[in-house]
């Protein structure tokens, strides 16, 4: 099992039709040093988590664990069914501390002993601060890495745990969450949920099919957790699947790829695939790179021409937008009427939209 962070799967299911994006998740944690790799220039700029952030997360999380995780229990109480004062709990943030690459395979080993138990009938914990599972990516054997959800929490309805995320996000209502934070955090959780059924499957225990996610996010009363919420997440879970099958396709790429000789995958990251859209900018440090690759790729107007011009070249669109329509064959008029309608919908003259795209 080796260490991934759920943030390069993450980003492998936002453009599963990008080969080099999934080999960066498959090997690459950290995409700073890669871009330094690939370019031989440091990234110029901001790039991922603000330490701010992540102090103000680690605050919240570490208020949520203390004394017994005395205000997870009592927000978690009514889901679980049993009163703060009886649940037991198990943190293995305390039980072992350590490096990240050190604590993974101890804590996977004790969340197994846990599951065996459960599959023998005997009682559980139920709560897990901050358990290991593992998501078979690959193989169960060699291609697994390591996930490790903020909690689990044991469902007596279903006889299973739910799978829970902790974020420091300040929830006044729904509407005032961030919807990228949510976005990141319900594909987290879907990423949990993959592994949970991965770990159940090892024991003979089933999760169940309605993908219901935990969430506990902050009040704006110092940094407290606020009243848990649960979603169903069917959606990413499909995503994350989708992200998961693109990383297993670009494993087997690299195997032939490296053949006899091992070498590093910026080497490589000129014969992989990618797949250039307007969600690459603020996603992924490649995104200028990839950009002016693809310098005639209708994705540098945005997703929206994709839609309209397919994958065409932007040069050969724009001939044949400019054409004699008399001239042009069935999928050609088709594009350009799709033009048409744009240049409607933008309120511009055809002409006009023409030369915009050349
Ligand atoms: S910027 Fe390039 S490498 Fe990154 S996701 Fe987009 S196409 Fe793939």
């Amino acid at each position: 099992v080796s260490l991934v962070s759920s943030r390069g799967i993450i980003r492998a299911s936002k453009n599963p039709d990008c080969e080099l994006l999934a080999a960066m998740a498959l090997e690459e944690g950290n995409e700073k040093r890669f871009f330094k790799q690939l370019t031989g220039e440091e990234y110029p700029g901001e790039y991922g988590e603000r330490n701010s952030a992540r102090r103000r997360g680690a605050q919240f999380e570490a208020n949520a664990h203390a004394n017994d995780a005395a205000r997870l229990k009592a927000a978690l109480s009514p889901f679980i069914h049993v009163s703060p004062e009886d649940m037991v709990v198990r943190n293995f943030v305390d039980e072992f501390p350590g490096p990240i690459n050190r604590i993974h395979a101890v804590r996977l080993h004790r969340v197994r002993r846990i599951l065996r138990d459960l599959r023998a009938g005997r009682p559980v914990p139920h709560l897990l601060i901050q358990p290991t599972l593992a998501l078979n990516v690959i193989d169960a054997e060699f291609g697994a890495f390591y996930i490790s959800p903020d909690f689990l929490g044991f469902d007596p309805a279903i006889g299973m745990y739910r799978v829970g995320e902790l974020k420091s996000f300040i929830q006044r209502d729904r509407a005032s969450l961030d919807p990228e934070d949510l976005d990141n955090t319900r594909r987290q959780s879907a990423i949990g949920i993959l592994a949970l059924m991965d770990e159940a499957a090892r024991h003979s225990l089933t999760v169940p099919e309605d993908s219901l996610a935990l969430f506990v996010f902050s009040t704006p009363f110092g940094l407290k957790p606020a009243d848990p919420h649960q979603e169903r997440l069917l959606a990413e879970i499909e995503q994350i699947r989708r992200g998961v099958s693109s990383m297993r396709a670009a494993a087997a790429r690299l195997a032939g790829m490296r053949g006899e000789t091992d070498t590093v995958l910026a080497n490589l990251a000129d014969d992989l695939g990618t797949h250039y859209r307007e969600s690459c900018v603020g996603s992924c440090l490649l995104a200028k790179r990839c950009e002016s690759k693809d310098a005639t790729s209708p994705a540098r107007l945005g997703d929206n021409a994709v839609r309209v011009f397919g994958r065409e070249d932007l040069d050969s669109v724009a001939r044949l937008l400019a054409a004699d329509p008399a001239e042009l064959l069935e999928f050609q008029l088709e594009i350009r009427q799709k033009a048409q309608d744009a240049a409607a919908v933008l309120g511009m003259p055809y002409d006009d939209f023409v030369r915009m795209i050349a």
